[in-house]
């Protein structure tokens, strides 16, 4: 299917149908080229690639059919012009950085965003002299009075990790554009199947493909979405660096977006009936999950996201130790630090993914020790709740 057609299809068709490119063999599934090099009929050929006069590949960190594939399938259902992917979804942020910050420069980035993105950040890219000023994703007031003349990018990742904090997207692209930034976002919790970022004005869409566009814990992958324009800028990036997609990732990709909408769907669902039992049991203290009307971000994430997504975190009553009692008794949910899989895992973020935190900082951050996210995976919801109850009916 190429790309002109795509207006008239359905995010369902799209995830399944675009970008397929069959070999001269006529196979019905996506083929993998696991090959780094391409070959030419003549020197003729040859210069013509290498030029550019002929489009064509010519080696796997540029360009690859299979990561091709991916990266067409990808756009189209973002309802973007273009995709890069990358090697993992810090691959994708590194890229954005890189891409279109320059020493002297300013971020401003969410609190609430993925451990490494604020190392990444602090350590690495501000070794390049680039500022950067951390707010609370919710506040408004913060992102502006943050903006300085020389504020280039805004960062940020909605629904926010562990607490589903959800940030105001066309906003902050109002605020970004008023003053020649650009917007950012980290949309690997929601994927394109919940939410289309472009739809609200951000310039750049990032993945960890890692998550749920794999879905099933296979493969490290990320990806970087936009216009041509911003998307020449990051391939340039990633293809004289290298932190290039490998097709076999990318096939692992390709085939999971194709089952994406039924698993948000399905994860969703799954997340809201988990939410609602846990909201209403007497050892819970409090549940955070945009889906609940009485979720401070409810009404704003209804509006620029058409599902809430497969996460929902909540504090046990009893701090640590009850948290710890809910996620001991589990018998099939994995106890692990990932999420985004068809496998339930359950997290202890103040011990483990925001373990590093100092206390003020955690207690700053809404990481209390009783708090626990639960990645609801596609197994059945009853046996979820069942093994999640264990615990809780323990404390
Ligand atoms: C996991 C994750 C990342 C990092 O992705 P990797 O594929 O592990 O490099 C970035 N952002 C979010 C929201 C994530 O969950």
């Amino acid at each position: 299917m190429s790309q002109q057609d795509d207006s008239q299809y359905q995010l369902e068709t799209l995830a399944i149908r675009t970008g397929h490119t069959r070999s001269f063999e006529g196979e019905h599934a996506e083929p993998i080229f696991l090959t780094s090099s391409f070959v030419y009929e003549n020197a003729a050929e040859a210069a013509a690639k290498f030029s550019g006069q002929e489009p064509g590949n010519i080696y796997s960190r540029f360009t690859n059919p299979t990561v091709a594939m991916f990266e067409k399938r990808l756009a189209a259902i973002d309802g973007a012009e273009r995709a890069v992917a990358t090697s993992s979804g810090m691959a994708a942020i590194m890229a954005v950085a890189m891409s279109f910050l320059k020493t002297g420069d300013h971020v401003i980035c969410s609190r609430a965003v993925f451990g490494s993105t604020i190392a990444m950040f602090e350590k690495y890219v501000a070794k390049f002299g680039v500022g950067v000023t951390f707010v609370d994703l919710t506040d408004l007031n913060a992102w502006e009075n943050a903006i300085k003349p020389e504020t280039k990018l805004l960062f940020v990742e909605s629904p926010s990790n562990p607490l589903s904090e959800i940030a105001d997207i066309q906003a902050l692209s109002d605020l970004a554009h008023a003053n020649g930034a650009l917007l950012a976002i980290d949309n690997s919790f929601c994927t394109p199947a919940l939410q289309q970022p472009i739809k609200f004005g951000a310039d750049l869409v990032v993945y960890s493909a890692t998550k749920y566009l794999d879905g099933q814990g296979r493969a490290l992958g990320g990806a970087v979405v936009g216009n041509n324009k911003l998307l020449e800028e990051v391939f340039g990036y990633v293809r004289t660096t290298g932190p290039s997609m490998s097709p076999f990732n990318a096939w692992v990709f390709l085939k999971g977006l194709e089952t994406l909408r039924l698993r948000m769907r399905e994860h969703s669902a799954s997340a809201q009936k988990l939410a609602e039992f846990l909201n209403a049991h007497p050892k819970v203290e409090k549940v955070y999950y945009a889906g609940l009307p009485e979720h401070v971000g409810h009404e704003l994430a209804a509006k620029q996201q058409t599902g809430f997504g497969g996460i929902v975190s909540f504090e046990a009553k009893g701090g640590r130790e009850g948290a710890w009692k809910v996620i001991d008794n589990t018998q099939f949910i994995s106890i692990t630090g990932n999420l985004g899989d068809a496998k339930s895992t359950i997290t202890h973020p103040a011990t483990t993914t925001h373990g590093k935190l100092s206390p003020e900082a955690k207690e700053a951050a809404g990481i209390r020790e009783g708090l626990i996210r639960v990645s609801v995976g596609l197994e059945d919801i009853d046996d979820i709740i069942a093994d999640i109850s264990r615990g809780l009916d323990l404390i």
